[in-house]
């Protein structure tokens, strides 16, 4: 089977047999076309929320349709001038292993400078969200306290290296002490909190940030946030990345009024997509680049082989069996 389509919309918890396994036939390049094969498939969060038939930010995924994610793929056949057999790409294509495209919105990527993956996390929308949310949003003062939820995922973790660079406090809150582990001895946090055993989260926050938290990069939403918030200092920044926690909640979930705490701190809350920074990406790519380059930068990747295992590798993001990036190698 070379394609993989979205079969029925989930609800809750992703299920393998929500999407479909089928053969199509590969098209013949026209002119002004390339012939793409499949490298490496990234499998992210916020497409369960494209799996749901809701208006949002970018619309909903059809049935029985191939997914579309960021795909690093090889140019196996170019009736285009500007791509040549043997370049690679990256930009939003289907789940197939071949796939014919125009080339727009393309962009060419080059596995001498770094390894492919890292086009779909680090050099990709990864590392942008991290850098543009952080900085855009959260606009980080040397000597504050940064508190990262998700600090081991693929966002977070470079959203705490990042405000090392920058000298702040970084505290990140994720779901295991092997994470926890990781972020301390790879990424420099200085602190971390285990939210799957730590009982009282609020506690636990405050023991972590003594001088309370005045940057809050949030990848999970929830309870951990509500949390969070009984924390946060006078004008503290929140940067609402991600919720993971509540996207497969069939109903809204219920939680702290959290305007009382706004109020009282001065504090700022803003949802953060990275669709609306695009002017930014050249210069934040180019930060990003350079940081890697110099060796400021880490990442981690949780590398699955295997075509046939994209929508597990999907679902497992939402039990957390990654550290740092999930790609699939095709
Ligand atoms: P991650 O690599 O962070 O993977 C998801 C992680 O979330 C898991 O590893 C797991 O780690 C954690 N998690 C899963 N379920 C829960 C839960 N119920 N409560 C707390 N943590 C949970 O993914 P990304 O880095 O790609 O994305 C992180 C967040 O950022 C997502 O919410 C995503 O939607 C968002 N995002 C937003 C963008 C934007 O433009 N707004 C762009 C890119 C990402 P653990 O073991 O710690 O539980």
């Amino acid at each position: 089977k070379n394609t993989i389509l979205l079969d029925k919309r989930p609800v809750g918890t992703p299920q393998v047999s929500d999407f479909k396994f089928t053969q199509e036939e590969v098209q013949e390049p026209k002119s002004g076309e390339i012939l793409l094969e499949t490298k490496y498939v990234s499998v992210d969060p916020y497409l369960r929320g494209r799996m749901n038939d809701a208006k949002s930010y970018i619309p909903p995924f059809e049935l029985q349709k191939p997914i579309v994610s960021g795909i690093v793929a090889e140019v196996i056949e170019s009736k285009n001038n500007n791509f040549s057999k043997g370049d690679y790409v990256s930009g939003m294509l289907e789940w197939k292993r071949k796939q014919v495209s125009t080339g727009e919105d393309l962009h060419k990527v080059d596995p001498a400078q770094a390894p492919l993956s890292a086009y779909l996390g680090i050099l990709g929308m990864t590392g942008l969200t991290a850098y543009l949310g952080l900085t855009e949003i959260g606009k980080p003062k040397e000597g504050e306290t940064l508190l990262v939820s998700g600090a081991a995922g693929a966002v977070g973790s470079v959203v705490g290296q990042i405000g090392k660079i920058m000298g702040l406090r970084v505290v990140g809150i994720a779901g295991s002490d092997e994470k926890i582990r990781m972020l301390k001895s790879e990424f420099g946090f200085d602190e971390g909190i285990n939210y799957k055993t730590t009982g009282n989260m609020k506690e636990a926050i405050a023991k972590a940030c003594p001088n309370g938290v005045d940057v809050y990069f949030d990848n999970v939403g929830g309870d951990i946030s509500d949390a969070v918030l009984f924390n946060i200092n006078k004008f503290a920044r929140m940067v609402i990345c991600g919720a993971i926690s509540v996207y497969n909640e069939t109903s809204l979930p219920k939680g702290l009024s959290v305007q009382p705490f706004l109020i009282k701190n001065s504090a700022l809350m803003q949802g953060f997509i990275i669709g609306n920074f695009t002017e930014k990406f050249p210069e934040a790519m180019q930060q990003l680049a350079g940081w890697l380059k110099a060796g400021k930068l880490n990442y981690e990747e949780t590398i699955v082989e295997g075509f046939e295992n994209i929508p597990q590798a999907f679902i497992d993001l939402f039990s957390g069996k990654n550290k740092g990036k999930m790609v699939v190698k095709v």
